[in-house]
């Protein structure tokens, strides 16, 4: 079957270009968030959801699962324990997809940068296309890096997600150093890097491999009644 390209370069065809422009601004005002929230930061969504700052005008509308979702907020102070489940929850989502590090806490892990149990850098475990800083950011700083992500995606700029694939091995190598030599989660990154075309120089390296020799195959989950 023929792949569909998602990666929309700069085609030279003019109808082919209109065709790109209007596929990108679509998909910029119809974004559905999936927000984590894991600190003090998601008590700044409520109010950004409703009526006052009511960011579904733009477009924007949470949503409940990562299969669907295109933005993935990340409200505050992450802890490793927290890391891994996020890092899950994005590899769940489909592509192209965006990273949103809401509070100082994310950047560089702010008042919590001296803490064993946080990690301090969140772009070094997954690419954040853009970071909201505050502690906390009110509604009105959210909804203005949710206005600038929009226009970043409808001027095809919004592509850190490929970095993901194109650099894995940095980023697996980083994940491993905070959870342990055997971390896996139950998603397929190389396959998918090979779906999108996005197997670079620094997709496979001595981390990969390090997780293909740990790597168990899937078990079904089972739930038992007493
Ligand atoms: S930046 Fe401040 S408000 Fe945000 S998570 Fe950190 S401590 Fe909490």
């Amino acid at each position: 079957m023929k792949k569909i390209p998602v990666v929309a370069g700069r085609r030279g065809n003019p109808l082919a270009r209109v065709f790109d422009e209007l596929v990108r601004f679509c998909r910029s005002r119809s974004l559905f968030i999936l927000h984590y929230c894991t600190g003090c930061g998601a008590i700044e969504l409520p109010p950004a959801m409703t009526s006052r700052f009511d960011m579904e005008r733009l477009g924007l509308q949470p949503m409940v699962s990562p299969r669907q979702a295109d933005i993935l907020l990340i409200t505050g102070y992450v802890s490793i324990k927290t890391l891994k489940r996020v890092i899950l929850t994005y590899e769940q989502m489909g592509s192209p997809k965006y990273v949103i590090g809401i509070c100082s806490c994310t950047v560089n892990g702010g008042m919590y940068w001296q803490s064993y149990a946080t990690a301090k850098k969140l772009d070094e475990y997954m690419p954040v296309d853009l970071y909201i800083a505050g502690c906390m950011p009110r509604p009105e700083a959210v909804i203005t890096g949710l206005r600038q992500l929009m226009e970043q995606i409808r001027h095809g700029e919004a592509n850190r997600w490929q970095d993901y694939y194109r650099r894995y091995d940095w980023y697996l190598g980083n994940q491993q150093h905070l959870f342990g030599d055997n971390w896996q989660t139950p998603t397929d990154v190389i396959a998918e890097a090979e779906h999108y075309g996005l197997i670079g120089d620094q997709t496979l390296g001595r981390h990969t491999a390090l997780l293909q020799q740990h790597q168990k195959p899937l078990e079904a989950l089972e739930m038992r009644l007493k």
